[in-house]
């Protein structure tokens, strides 16, 4: 006899379950009441692109697009060459042609670009402020904290000016919205990666300095000093610590633009009151960033602790075709974020129901379900058993979901018009009629 085949997510994805999707929820809810306070409006976005987009926006040498997205031939293209009447042979060798590539996205901003290309979005009053939330797709190693299916919050900022100010309002929104939800051990740090100015030859020099120290790294920074030196600086190897702390920095070869820029945002920060550190080894593993990048992290998370990237994007949305544009964004994980609130002790605790309905006897459950009725109308979370249930067990299974109230309904009662009022935390109990009930449960809960 065949084995039933027993299905399980897939590894890197996971299900999330109750009552930790009221944590999701609050979080997400907490992100659209606060970016709204700024001016930001909600985006939604396709969850699969143009592999082009990725290439093109975040780089074909990054490991994101080199290895790690989802990627297939799109199968509507197929399908139309079925309809055109195509033959199977002609249609194996114009699939290699003609079939779209397209890819689960692994972030989103180069989607935000897109659009705003596409809605012809700088007609409208500069900057457009945007934010969106939703799964992304890395297939990266799984572990704590990371998943292959993962969730950002995701907000940017395009056209207009690329004033200091901007700058410092992004990440002042961040920092209000994870203060909001009181996230603890938060941990700000910037930098400036300068532009297509200064940049190059600052790359330049580093890949000369790591070139004269190359046999003292590891394989992963050796490999990287020709393909993105910058990286390097991230290395968290701890035998090259020494090595990196005496390479050049980049604040130091700055052009006078981005300089000025890096000071006047760090005032801006100051006169919000957002504290910060500066950290010269921060660089953005994508390769639009430009000037201003951030990452915060969160207490509780290990190594993975990094809950929010963000920088500034200049060039982005004229590389995917569209007029020359300033970007600023950031992306927060969801995931991470939550992990974070949750160690901490942030997550609301089990969600119970208010009041869970003990009836019995036929006339009692049709006063039952109007009372359900009437209840849930007023917004308090209301279990009805389906059928009917000695008292005893009744009340068991209220305290097992974690109930407040009991209200017990029997023959005396629907014929009395008083109902029971059980509390379970301290067992009292007290008879009200209909109105008084729900006036004293509003009072109450
Ligand atoms: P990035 O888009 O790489 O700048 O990442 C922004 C944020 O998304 C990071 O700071 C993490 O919090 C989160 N993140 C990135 N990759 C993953 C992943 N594989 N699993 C969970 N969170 C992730």
């Amino acid at each position: 006899m065949a084995t039933k085949a027993k299905f399980q997510a897939i590894r890197g994805t996971r299900d999330l379950l109750p009552p930790e999707t009221a944590l999701w929820n609050r979080v997400e809810q907490t992100a659209h009441e606060v970016f709204a306070t700024f001016g930001f409006g909600e985006i939604r976005l396709p969850i699969f692109e143009s592999t082009d987009l990725f290439s093109r926006a975040v780089g074909g040498e990054t490991d994101i697009v080199s290895k790690e997205m989802y990627t297939f031939s799109n199968p509507t293209s197929l399908a139309a060459m079925v309809r055109g009447g195509r033959t199977e042979g002609m249609l194996s060798d114009m699939l290699l042609s003609e079939a779209e590539m397209i890819s689960l996205r692994p972030e989103a901003t180069a989607s935000v670009c897109r659009a705003y290309i596409e809605h012809n979005m700088q007609q409208l009053p500069q900057p457009v402020k945007l934010y969106c939330m939703g799964p992304m797709f890395r297939r990266e190693r799984p572990q704590k904290g990371r998943y292959r299916q993962f969730y950002q919050i995701d907000a940017e900022v395009l056209g207009g000016t690329d004033a200091p100010a901007i700058d410092a309002e992004v990440i002042e929104m961040v920092m209000t919205f994870f203060d909001k939800l009181e996230l603890q051990g938060v941990l700000l740090e910037i930098n400036s990666i300068g532009d297509r100015n200064c940049r190059p030859k600052y790359v330049e020099l580093l890949r000369a300095e790591l070139s004269k120290v190359k046999d003292k790294l590891g394989p992963d920074s050796q490999r990287r000093i020709e393909t993105n030196p910058l990286r390097v600086l991230d290395s968290k190897v701890k035998e090259e610590q020494s090595i990196i702390e005496k390479l050049p920095r980049m604040a130091d070869h700055l052009c006078e633009d981005c300089a000025t820029h890096y000071s006047a945002v760090k005032h801006q920060l100051e006169m919000r009151g957002v504290i910060y550190r500066e950290n010269w080894r921060l660089v953005r593993g994508l390769d639009y960033y430009m000037r201003t990048t951030f990452e915060i992290t969160a207490q509780g998370l290990g190594s993975q602790n990094a809950v929010c990237g963000g920088g500034r994007y200049d060039g982005l949305v004229e590389l995917l075709g569209g007029p020359p544009t300033k970007g600023i964004g950031f992306a927060i994980g969801e995931d991470r974020l939550i992990l974070s609130l949750q160690e901490s002790g942030k997550a609301p605790a089990q969600q119970g129901r208010d009041v869970y309905i003990a009836w019995m006897g036929e006339r009692a459950h049709a006063t039952a379900i109007r009372a359900a009725k009437d209840l849930r109308k007023a917004g308090f979370s209301v279990e009805l058993p389906p059928v009917e249930q000695k008292f005893g067990k009744a009340l068991g299974q209220a305290d097992k979901l974690g109930a407040k109230y009991a209200l017990i309904l029997g023959d005396n009662e629907v014929s009395e018009g008083l109902w029971t009022l059980k509390t379970l935390a301290d067992g009292s109990q007290a008879k009200y009629t209909e109105p008084d009930l729900l006036a004293h449960l509003r009072k109450s809960l």
